[in-house]
């Protein structure tokens, strides 16, 4: 199976149509802000230092991003494809890794961009909620994905919670970071004849369903 990756801007929905990818085709979910987020809970100088930056929307510096993803895309389970959200970033986290695959012997795979336009986005963050047991993906402000009990998991009856950086502020910053520094990738790999792009203002199975055309290809 082909390794799939994600690119979109904040609250796209790149983590939920991740997870149904990784539902239907039983893939590891490799997202480097997930994996961030957990050594934010640590209390040292890197936890320390990866919270404040998440909670900024600024971009956690690259010695810290590129070891955590080479020693995640060298375990086993990566060998028969995998699915990658949140990395690369920017150009030179694009050329970094097309390092890491070399060295791996792995292919790009098919790059998926989620295309939504800025308002839809900002009205979508600040009703974001997820369960801090199972990950799952809930939006309040959206009857569709509201959360059957307020505050509750539909799946695993874990507790939801608010993402620190779900802010209409920190999602400012965290847009324009991805229109200067994400926006390029996407050239990058248009030339390499790998991307496929997605409208991402539809419902969540709408959007998973051109996903999966891309995917079963
Ligand atoms: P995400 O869950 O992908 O929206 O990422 C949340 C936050 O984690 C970002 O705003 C960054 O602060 C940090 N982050 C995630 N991926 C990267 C990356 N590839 N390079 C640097 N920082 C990252």
């Amino acid at each position: 199976m082909k390794n799939i990756m994600f690119i979109a801007p904040p609250a796209a929905g790149k983590g939920t149509q991740a997870e149904l990818v990784v539902s239907k085709y039983n893939l590891p979910h490799i997202s480097t802000g997930d994996i961030l987020r957990e050594i934010s809970k640590e209390d040292s100088e890197v936890g320390n230092y990866v919270r404040e930056t998440l909670a900024s929307g600024n971009l956690v510096k690259d010695e810290i991003t590129y070891k955590l993803i080479e020693e995640r895309l060298k375990k086993d389970d990566c060998k028969n494809g995998y699915i990658i959200d949140g990395f690369p970033r920017n150009l030179d986290q694009a050329r970094e890794y097309d390092k890491i695959l070399q060295d791996l012997g792995y292919e790009v795979g098919n790059v998926i961009l989620i295309n939504i336009d800025e308002k839809t986005l900002e009205n979508r963050i600040v009703g974001r909620r997820l369960c801090e047991d199972c990950g799952a993906i809930y939006n309040i402000n959206d009857p569709k994905s509201s959360p059957k009990v307020e505050s509750v998991c539909d799946n695993c009856g874990g507790k939801l919670y608010q993402r620190t950086d779900d802010n209409l502020e920190s999602f400012q910053t965290r847009y324009q970071m991805y229109l200067e520094k994400t926006a390029p990738i996407i050239d990058y790999y248009k030339k390499q004849n790998v991307l496929h792009e997605v409208d991402g203002d539809d419902t969540v199975e709408n959007v998973f369903a051109k996903i999966d055309e891309i995917i079963k290809k």
